[in-house]
């Protein structure tokens, strides 16, 4: 069992999604009374945003705790908006208003290439630590596609389907995202210092 520090309820449902068939249960901050801690991200990079949220949960709760930290990497913006994905468009911004700014940054812009990027940490109670990054690359689209997921799912298309996160089902999102690919390595972590469960 381990405790996912995350509010964001999309993520948490693909991250307990991943890992079930592996034995492994995972169960949110409210469960066990933390839904209050506000971790900042002040981090500059998905390392140690990941870490930082990993480690408060597990030195609150005393339990292992699981953490992402993701975001959209655009090749003609430099990588942005990368850690800043989330407040792309300000504090409390709207995946729609992210959305919607990504796609007039892009006004004319031909190289829509683009990935998404996932650094999953886990902090063990003994005080243990793994880290492990997982990317998945696409492009940009013209325009918002399919309602399934949540954040830029509707503007990315994902390599090897000409569709969008937004249109492609869970099952699939979750067998080749980001996510999908670091928690495949965290897997293969934990296999080498023995079965989790
Ligand atoms: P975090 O919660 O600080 O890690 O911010 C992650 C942000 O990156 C989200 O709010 C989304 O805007 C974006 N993001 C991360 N993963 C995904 C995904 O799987 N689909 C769409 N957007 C994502």
């Amino acid at each position: 069992m381990m405790i996912a520090a995350t509010k964001n309820t999309h993520k948490l449902k693909e991250i307990d999604e991943i890992l079930k068939p592996f034995g492994i249960n995972v169960i949110s901050v409210e469960e066990v009374g933390l839904s209050h801690i506000e971790v900042v991200e002040d981090g500059n990079t998905f390392e140690e945003n990941s870490m930082k949220k990993a480690e408060t949960i597990m030195r609150l709760s005393k339990k292992d705790a699981i953490a992402d930290d993701s975001g959209l990497s655009v090749q003609a913006l430099g990588g942005q908006p990368g850690v800043y994905s989330a407040r792309f468009s300000g504090e409390n911004a709207t995946d729609k208003e992210n959305n919607k700014k990504l796609l007039s940054m892009l006004e004319g812009v031909s190289d829509r290439s683009a990935k998404f990027v996932s650094v999953v940490s886990l902090v063990f109670s003994d005080g243990k630590k793994i880290s492990v990054r997982g990317e998945c690359s696409g492009k940009i689209g013209y325009e918002e596609k399919g309602n399934n997921g949540f954040g830029y799912d509707p503007l990315f298309i994902v390599d090897g389907y000409d569709k969008t996160f937004g249109e492609l089902d869970s099952e699939i999102k979750n067998e080749i995202s980001h996510r999908a690919n670091a928690l495949k390595k965290l897997k293969k972590e934990l296999e080498k210092i023995n079965n989790y469960r």
